[in-house]
C-alpha cells in the first residue's frame, strides 16, 4: 500500500473535501484487507521487540478523529499482537481542574511514552486547537493572562505544537499523527448502530449528536491543523475512515513503515557480556 497517498505534504494547502473517506485502494474486499492485517500484526510484533530491547527510540502514535470514527477499534485491531509491557495507552478527556491548572501540554508530556515503547495517544493535545477552537467557551475556562487569548492564539499553539513535536524527534521521541477521515452519512450509521444494539449503548451519549451539528466548524479546525502542523518531522495521515477494515490495515502499514525507517536492532553485548553468557552455561551445565 502507498502510504504517501495519505500523508499531508508539508506545507501544502489541503482541502478535507479532496479526501476520499471510502477509499480502500488496491483491496476490494475486508477478506483481503485481513489478510495483510494479520501479516502485519506479526511484524509489527517483532519490529515492537527490537523496539523494546534496543530501549532507545519510542514511538508516539496520535489519533484523531470526530467520534464514532473508529479510532477505539483500530488501537484495539492494530495493536492487537504487541506485547502489552512495551505499550501504553492514553484516552483524552475534557481536561480535570488538576489538568487546567496547568499548561496545556502538560498533562501530555506526563503520558509521553518511554523509550522502547509504543505510546498511543487516543486524542492528544490537538483537542487544544479542535475541540476548544469550536467552543471557544472552553478557552475562557482556561484561566489564560490575557494577552494570551487573543486570536493569534490559534497560529501561536501550532507554532508551539510544531516546536515541542521536534523537540521530541530529536530525542529519538518518534511522532506519527492519523486523522480517521469519516463521512458525515457513515458517522450517521454508526450512531444509530450504538442506538439500536444494547451491547453498543454504553458508546453513545447526546452530547455526541449535539456535536455532530459542528461538523462544517470542525472540518474547518481539522484543515487549519494540518495545514501548520503537518511538518517533516511529524507529518499528518489522513486514513479514509468509512471501511473499518481498511482503516486497520492502512493504519499497520503506516506504523511498520514509520519502525522500518528506525532501522531498530538488538543491542550487541559487549565481550563481558558474552563471557558472562558462557560462564552461566557452564554452571548450569555442571549441575546434576
Ligand atoms: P471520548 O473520546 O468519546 O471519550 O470523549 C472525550 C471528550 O473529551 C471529547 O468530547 C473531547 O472533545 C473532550 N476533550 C479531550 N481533550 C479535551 C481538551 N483538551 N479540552 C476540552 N475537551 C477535551
Ligand atoms: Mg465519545
Amino acid at each position: 500500500m502507498k502510504h504517501n497517498h495519505f500523508i499531508v505534504r508539508p506545507g501544502k494547502k489541503i482541502s478535507l473535501k479532496d479526501y476520499h473517506s471510502a477509499y480502500t485502494g488496491k483491496y476490494k474486499s475486508s477478506d483481503e484487507a485481513a489478510v495483510r492485517l494479520k501479516k502485519d500484526i506479526s511484524r509489527l510484533a517483532k519490529l515492537q521487540d527490537t523496539l523494546y530491547a534496543q530501549n532507545t527510540h519510542a514511538l508516539l502514535i496520535i489519533f484523531q478523529a470526530l467520534d464514532a470514527a473508529g479510532k477505539d477499534s483500530t488501537i484495539k485491531h492494530v495493536m492487537s499482537g504487541v506485547n502489552p509491557q512495551g505499550t501504553q495507552v492514553v484516552s483524552f478527556k475534557v481536561p480535570s481542574p488538576e489538568e487546567r491548572d496547568h499548561d496545556y501540554l502538560w498533562r501530555s508530556t506526563k503520558s509521553l511514552p518511554e523509550r522502547g515503547r509504543l505510546g498511543i495517544f487516543n486524542r492528544s493535545y490537538y483537542e487544544e486547537v479542535l475541540v476548544v477552537r469550536v467552543h471557544p467557551e472552553l478557552l475562557s475556562s482556561q484561566q489564560l493572562p490575557g494577552k494570551t487569548r487573543e486570536k493569534v492564539i490559534w497560529k501561536r499553539r501550532f507554532d508551539e505544537i510544531n516546536n515541542f513535536e521536534h523537540y521530541l524527534v530529536e530525542n529519538g521521541i518518534h511522532v506519527l499523527k492519523f486523522f480517521l477521515n469519516v463521512a458525515k452519512e457513515e458517522q450517521k450509521r454508526r450512531f444509530l448502530a450504538r442506538i439500536e444494539t444494547p451491547e453498543k449503548n454504553w458508546k453513545f451519549s447526546l452530547a455526541d449528536v449535539k456535536e455532530r451539528q459542528f461538523w462544517d466548524d470542525y472540518m474547518r479546525a481539522y484543515e487549519d491543523v494540518f495545514n501548520h502542523t503537518s511538518t517533516k518531522w511529524a507529518p499528518w495521515y489522513i486514513i479514509p475512515a468509512d471501511n473499518k477494515w481498511f482503516t486497520h490495515a492502512a493504519v499497520a502499514g503506516v506504523i511498520i513503515s514509520k519502525l522500518k525507517s528506525l532501522q531498530l536492532s538488538y543491542p550487541s553485548l559487549g565481550e563481558q557480556h558474552l563471557k558472562e553468557l558462557s560462564l552461566a552455561k557452564e554452571i548450569l551445565a555442571a549441575e546434576a
